[in-house]
């Protein structure tokens, strides 16, 4: 099918080409000629036929089951606990509700659990690439974790580790787990103090921040591989702080440049909902963003990129013609939740929208099933809105954001939906002009490949 990116653009989602074209194809496109109109039809196909636009596409189902997808399971996450030493306004832990704070459950997960999931787990793929331990904070289990992993390793597997953790926590017990077991760490900073303090507060209603820099920067110093992953709220957009200054900061302030830094989601709390004037900002700011990073990368100036995954993701789709079939990686990924439960991401645990997918008495064979019909369920060939959407190959999405703002697997989260539109938009445009000069294009070309290539260890969703 032929999409209208911008006046003068046409992209096939066939092909996955764009080019230049007139006023009247442009128009044509736009008006969708239907049956009736057998004229503007037959021109419209002729055109199409031309560029391969008429080619079946390939179907999606197939190139799923042929993939493999036991082939190898990219993480494994384990909610160690529910418990937490924060209170973040948005967290999406049944700590708040309507604005009022609940409860927490402190439920811890049973290490004898963990172990014989890696073991089932193990049975049914071929390999397990990564365990990443999450929460509440996953270092209130710090003992727990130090079990599972010593287990895992005199059973003899061979497994990455990680760790998300809110950087509270950090001692001499800390530092040798992450160190022995050479964990990547992922610590949650939402930028400079006067942010990070508004959103990231402690169980006593202080702001963090002070301490988790201290700690982030002790890591750094005892040589452990921090990355950061930041949440932008409507506060950093409204006083003009967008992802470029985000990034930016944490460059400058820990000389880290692979932060994962996404929009708060909308998840019921009215407090934290976007309204249209901040999306529009917000998109600005990651347009802005995205062209920031195709320069650095067209000037081979790689320590100035400001990675992130969403955008090295829509580059390789567009210069690779890598389609994404999926929404997102949950179902390529699993967690288990504190109650010995599997689910297809650890956004997606105890959501009750959401299948679990079996637990440690379930056959094998049946887990299976239920992994393959997620996956097909998340397809976007099998979604109504993501089917006829001309962003579809390109995006990655977040079944997390889509449950939480819509209490649904597929409906598409608006403010995740918006702004990949808006980027991959934007992405297309300036590609297109750089393509229009081979030598400038071929450039790019090998400087991308290059520089994705010594950022890929990074690579989070
Ligand atoms: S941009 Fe929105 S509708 Fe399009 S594929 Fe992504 S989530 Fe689906
Ligand atoms: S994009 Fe969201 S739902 Fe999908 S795997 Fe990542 S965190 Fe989970």
């Amino acid at each position: 099918m032929l999409y209208v990116v911008s006046d003068n653009i046409i992209y096939s989602d066939v092909t996955m080409e764009f080019f230049e074209t007139g006023k009247e194809l442009i128009d044509l496109v736009r008006r969708n000629p239907t049956e009736e109109n057998q004229n503007e039809n037959e021109t419209l196909r002729n055109i199409r036929k031309d560029i391969g636009d008429l080619a079946e596409n390939q179907n999606a189902n197939a190139i799923i089951e042929q993939s493999n997808p036991f082939f190898s399971l990219r993480r494994l996450t384990f909610i160690m606990t529910n418990a937490c030493n924060f209170r973040c306004s948005y967290c999406y832990e049944d700590f708040y509700e309507n604005g009022k704070l609940n409860s927490p459950k402190n439920q811890i997960i049973n290490i004898n659990s963990c172990i014989k999931y890696v073991e089932k787990i193990s049975n049914i793929y071929n390999k397990i690439e990564s365990i990443c331990f999450f929460g509440g904070e996953p270092l209130l289990e710090l003992n727990n974790i130090q079990s599972i992993c010593k287990e895992l390793k005199e059973r003899g597997y061979n497994i990455h580790f990680s760790i998300i953790t809110n950087g509270s926590i950090y001692n001499d017990k800390v530092y040798s787990l992450l160190k022995n077991y050479q964990f990547s760490i992922t610590v949650s900073l939402d930028g400079p103090e006067e942010y990070h303090n508004l959103t990231r507060i402690s169980r006593n209603g202080v702001g963090t921040y002070k301490n988790v820099v201290n700690n982030i920067k002790n890591m750094l110093t005892d040589g452990l591989p921090v990355s950061i992953q930041g949440t932008l709220t409507m506060e950093h957009i409204d006083k003009g702080f967008g992802i470029i200054d985000f990034s930016k900061f944490l460059k400058k302030e820990f000389n880290i440049s692979n932060a994962h830094i996404v929009p708060v989601q909308y998840d019921g709390n009215s407090q934290i909902q976007w309204n249209n004037s901040a999306i529009e900002k917000l998109i600005k700011s990651y347009l802005d963003y995205d062209i920031y990073n195709i320069k650095k990368i067209e000037e081979g100036r790689y320590e100035d990129i400001l990675f992130s995954s969403a955008f090295f993701d829509v580059l390789i789709a567009i210069i690779n013609k890598r389609r994404n079939y999926l929404i997102c990686p949950s179902g390529t990924e699993l967690a288990v939740s504190t109650e010995g439960v599997l689910y297809p991401c650890f956004m997606l645990v105890n959501k009750d929208c959401i299948r679990p997918l079996g637990d440690l008495n379930t056959p094998n064979k049946i887990i299976k099933n239920n992994i393959l019909n997620y996956i097909q369920e998340t397809m976007k060939a099998n979604t109504r809105f993501c089917r006829s959407c001309y962003a579809k190959n390109i995006c990655h999405g977040c079944v997390g954001a889509n449950v939480n703002e819509n209490k649904s697997i597929n409906i598409p989260s608006r403010l995740l939906c918006t702004l990949t539109k808006e980027r991959v938009k934007n992405v297309i445009i300036y590609i297109n002009d750089l393509q229009k000069d081979k030598r400038r294009w071929k450039n790019f070309v090998d400087n991308f490949n290059l520089c994705f290539s010594s950022k890929r260890n990074n690579y989070e969703c």
